[in-house]
């Protein structure tokens, strides 16, 4: 019993019978890391980019990736590309000042027209996955089409990558999911930007919190479907926005079919917990509860009076 109560506090994600669900952390970088982690979920490597006038050299942003890289010994790292835009505007990639930036050339997007950005960030992950034992998967934000998620996966084995994965977080990515996962190895839902587009609530807006809320039945909808594509296909779905991180939302998406949850180190621990009190069984009658809901106060509070 002490045994089971220590790897509820410590080591690998998994639910009361044992199913397994890897707890990964979301990092800027090597700073980020905790030892106990599983691995990487989501590399945000816009740190690379921002403040400054001239893009990184490939040999610069394969020093960084490299340290990230070494750190993490054999385990995994999802590395996500730039996910920069009309929001986050970087002074070198020429882009036009837009009305509504979070619909504009932002993520995946930038590369139409800065087709290198893309390319050589890939030349710099592939070098430094080749100098490291990490596991080195790589996935695009904003991907909207089946068809992005094609260019982007030629890109990425083009450059001598091997996994290759798009970021869920537009709402027709995440309705055609299956056809996603023609083209990629596997899919990682943003539920930050997923609830923002489904609900049509700027992200920025606190008058909108109630709308954003990743409880929404919508969003819930939309991961159920994502998870189902994934379990035909036979290849994973993670989540890695802020909402995996919830001790309680957590049990529903893993209830919903969710392979991997990625969130920031002070997360984890209560997620372990929460996990490791529950079947798998129970996780699928929580989110079963969720999503038949009417609204996401409903969602919550039902499924919290029922663990
Ligand atoms: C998300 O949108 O949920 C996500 C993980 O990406 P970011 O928060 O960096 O937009
Ligand atoms: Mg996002």
């Amino acid at each position: 019993a002490d045994r089971a109560r220590l790897a509820a506090l410590t080591g690998p994600g998994r639910t009361a019978d044992g199913h397994p669900v890897p707890l990964l952390l979301n990092v800027g970088g090597a700073a980020d890391l905790t030892d106990d982690a599983e691995g990487v979920g989501l590399f945000r490597t816009e740190f690379l980019f921002l403040g400054r006038t001239s893009a990184p050299t490939v040999a610069e942003q394969q020093a960084a990736y490299t340290e990230l890289f070494a750190a993490l010994g054999q385990r995994r790292v999802v590395v996500r590309t730039l996910d920069a835009g009309a929001d986050k505007p970087l002074p070198y990639l020429g882009l036009a000042q837009e009305e509504n930036p979070a619909l504009g050339v932002r993520g995946l997007r930038v590369a139409r027209a800065n087709p290198t950005v893309l390319t050589d960030q890939l030349t710099a992950i592939a070098g430094a996955a080749s100098a490291t034992d990490a596991q080195v998967w790589v996935m695009a934000p904003m991907v909207a089409t089946p068809a992005e998620a094609a260019g982007f996966a030629q890109a990425v084995r083009a450059a001598g990558l091997a996994v290759a994965g798009a970021m869920v977080e537009v709402p027709a990515a995440a309705l055609h999911a299956r056809r996603l996962l023609d083209h990629v190895d596997f899919v990682s839902i943003g539920t930050n930007d997923l609830s923002q587009y489904t609900l049509a609530a700027d992200r920025m807006s606190s008058d909108l919190a109630d709308l954003l809320d990743p409880w929404q039945p919508a969003v819930l909808d939309l991961v159920a479907t994502c998870a189902a594509a994934g379990r035909e296909a036979g290849k994973p779905v993670g989540v890695c926005g802020e909402a995996a991180g919830d001790p309680l939302l957590a049990l529903v998406f893993v209830g919903l079919g969710v392979t991997s949850l990625s969130m920031s180190a002070p997360s984890v621990p209560a997620v372990r917990a929460s996990l490791a009190g529950v079947t798998l069984e129970r996780c699928a009658e929580l989110a079963r509860i969720a999503v038949d809901a009417p609204d996401a106060r409903t969602a919550r509070q039902a499924v919290a009076a029922t663990i």
